[in-house]
């Protein structure tokens, strides 16, 4: 396997790095996400005792709420709610291998109109690690990617981790096939100092090795 990025990186700029990475960039100029498709960056980071992780998660809106735009209705609003309360845990939809027990430092969870065009209307982003690229974005519109008036929304959850005692991921498995029925596959991307993985988990076979 071809390596993710220079392994000499540590640190946050992991994450950043492997958002910005040549798989996230392929996956970006697509200007679309593919329905059914999701995908998970983790960043791990050894520290004094345990694991710093940083994730990122971003997942179609029809894959999580069956919509991508505002919710229309009280239903549709009461499910888009339910559905950010959900993964506002991210222990309660993946699990490390080896299992380690993890505290949540942080959860931040939107539902946001495609992320490409999402970034010059959002006030308040405090992203400021996409800051660097995303300048380079915003120079169309939502017609360049022939999305029509409704176009793509997705899900992003990005987290922060410390788990005390996980000295090195090396698997993972999700929950997250069992709380929503619209995901059908997630591509994992794991960066350390040390390696580089990537899985496609599935419905089917929901855990992996890197
Ligand atoms: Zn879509």
């Amino acid at each position: 396997m071809k390596p993710i990025l220079p392994l000499a990186l540590a640190g946050p700029a992991l994450l950043a790095a492997a958002l910005a990475g040549p798989a996230s960039a392929q996956m970006r100029s697509a200007g679309a996400h593919a329905h059914g498709a999701s995908s998970l960056t983790i960043a791990h980071e050894a520290i004094a005792g345990g694991s710093r992780i940083e994730m990122r998660l971003v997942a179609p809106g029809a894959d999580i709420v069956g919509f991508e735009r505002a919710p229309l209705s009280a239903e549709e609003r009461q499910r888009l709610d339910a559905a950010l309360a959900v993964l506002e845990d991210p222990l309660a939809v993946l699990g490390f291998v080896p299992q380690a027990s993890c505290t949540v430092v942080s959860a931040e969870v939107r539902f946001t109109e495609d992320e490409e065009h999402g970034h010059e209307h959002e006030e308040g982003d405090d992203h400021d690690r996409d800051d660097d690229h995303a300048d380079d974005d915003h120079g169309h519109d939502h017609d360049e990617h022939g999305h029509g008036g409704e176009g793509h929304a997705e899900i992003v959850a990005d987290y922060r981790l410390d788990c005390p005692g996980l000295d090195e991921i090396t698997g993972i498995r999700l929950a997250l096939f069992q709380r929503f029925d619209g995901m059908d596959s997630v591509d994992v991307q794991m960066v350390s100092a040390r390696k580089a993985g990537r899985l496609t988990l599935t419905r089917a076979q929901p855990e992996g090795r890197f």
